[in-house]
């Protein structure tokens, strides 16, 4: 379809040249942003989204009207090539501004961690959406939509920046502390939630970081003390109960009598977080191997065998570098989990269940896997690991000389490009699994794209 009178170039150049005026001409969002640069806290931007919220608001309250707008409405097809870009835009600018104030109280704090930024919320924009691009709405009848939402919406960049970096701390073993302190005209509301918070913290106390239209409460985030000891023991305390939980898992499933593989070649040590005792298992199309001590049937082989073959050619891969698969016992993958691509072995290791048809059901499950269902899931995400760190060796360097933490950054950030097509496009694909979800919210692009692709490969 053709639009005969397309208003949107005209529109989108006269919106866009008219939010650099609002902005230039508020002089607060200048100072704020240099100020942000040499030390600001989490409070210089607040009050920067809250301007950057505002002039924003004011460019579409000037700009948008019945009378402008083709038969007095908001065509949702407009609002998607004016409006929604610029929102977005304005939350990654006002995001930007938050990860400034991170940076700075962790560079306060001695604390050298990598700033995690927030990514939008779908869900903020769509009442607002729907509201304005109802089919019977004159616009002016629901603009007021506008100015209830937008600054709320640019604020919410820096508190889910806060909060993103909050867990995240929380996860490394630290005692993060938020202060919330309410504005004096501020509501009952906001006074009840004025105090201290310190993780972990109830759902309740989750609110902290909630505003209603207009709310203009300072919040700092206080990274907490004890972040050294604690770390170490944090992490295997978690690793410890996600090993509880697998082997639970693992002992609830009918126990099989499995039809112990055998194998005639030389026992090899592999190093891994410990020496694994392995053994190559023949006639298989790939480099696959064996632990000492895993109970797998030749059959379970056989089928991760076909799976990650048939994966590599769905992902186009390239044949000649395939990984290698080893089958190692639940105790040999010390997280825990259940199967785990290595990307300086370039091995897939996985557990024996993963080539069991039945019992890898439920395991996937548990995990909230992309395709739960289909028993070839846990293979094809794996491999599609492999394919990361493939493109990682052909356009970045090798992947055997790279911190492990260096290499996940990077490939997670490469992802995230791929996937990021369309605005908007990653918070949607996050969306495919429990899995893809929790993993995207700490930024964890390579595992949602593995999901996405898994997803891709097994639903045609
Ligand atoms: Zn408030
Ligand atoms: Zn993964």
């Amino acid at each position: 379809m053709v639009y005969e009178n397309d208003i949107v170039p005209e529109l989108d150049e006269k919106l866009r040249s008219d939010f650099e005026k609002n902005k230039e001409s508020n002089r607060q969002i200048a100072e704020l942003d240099s100020k942000l640069s040499n030390g600001g806290t989490y409070r210089d931007a607040e009050a920067y989204a809250y301007e950057m919220g505002e002039a924003l608001t004011k460019t579409f309250k000037d700009n948008l009207s019945s009378e402008t707008l083709p038969d007095g409405k908001m065509y949702y097809n407009i609002f998607m090539r004016t409006v929604d870009p610029m929102i977005r835009e304005t939350y990654k600018d006002a995001t930007a501004a938050a990860a400034k104030a991170q940076a700075n109280v962790n560079e306060a704090a001695g604390l050298h961690v990598k700033v995690k930024e927030a990514v939008l919320n779908d869900d903020r924009l769509h009442t607002m959406v729907n509201i304005l691009t109802n089919n019977d709405a004159q616009y002016d009848d629901v603009s007021w939509v506008v100015e209830d939402k937008i600054t709320n919406i640019i604020q919410s960049a820096v508190d889910d920046t806060m909060k993103a970096n909050a867990d995240f701390h929380a996860k490394m073993g630290m005692s993060p502390k938020i202060v919330r302190e309410a504005e004096s005209k501020c509501c009952e509301w906001c006074k009840d939630l004025a105090g201290t918070y310190e993780y972990p913290l109830d759902s309740d106390e989750e609110m902290v970081y909630h505003r209603h239209a207009n709310c203009r409460c300072v919040v700092e985030y206080y990274p907490g003390d004890g972040r050294v000891q604690n770390a170490h023991d944090k992490t295997w305390r978690e690793e410890e109960a996600e090993m509880r939980r697998q082997e639970r898992i693992l002992n609830d499933m009918q126990t099989q009598n499995f039809e112990q593989v055998k194998t005639k070649g030389e026992a090899i040590t592999e190093k891994r977080y410990q020496d694994i005792l392995i053994r190559r298992v023949d006639g298989l199309k790939n480099e696959v191997y064996i632990s000492e001590k895993a109970n797998a049937s030749l059959r379970n082989i056989k089928n991760m065998d076909k799976d990650m073959t048939s994966a590599i050619k769905v992902y186009k891969g390239d044949i000649n570098h395939r990984p290698r698969l080893v089958v190692v016992a639940p105790e040999e993958l010390r997280s825990g989990v259940f199967a785990k691509y290595d990307e300086i072995n370039n091995t897939i290791y996985a557990i024996p269940q993963v080539g069991d048809r039945k019992a890898i059901i439920p395991i996937q499950k548990e995990a909230e896997g992309a395709c739960a269902n289909n028993p070839k899931a846990t293979m094809y995400h794996e491999t599609w690991h492999w394919m990361q760190a493939e493109d990682y060796r052909k356009n970045i360097g090798s992947t055997t000389e790279v911190a492990h933490s260096n290499y996940i950054e990077i490939v997670a950030e490469r992802s995230f490009e791929r996937l990021d097509a369309k605005p908007g496009m990653v918070y949607n694909i996050m969306q495919i699994s429990g899995y893809a979800k929790e993993k995207g919210e700490f930024r964890r692009f390579d595992e949602v794209e593995a999901e996405y692709q898994t997803s891709k490969a097994l639903k045609r």
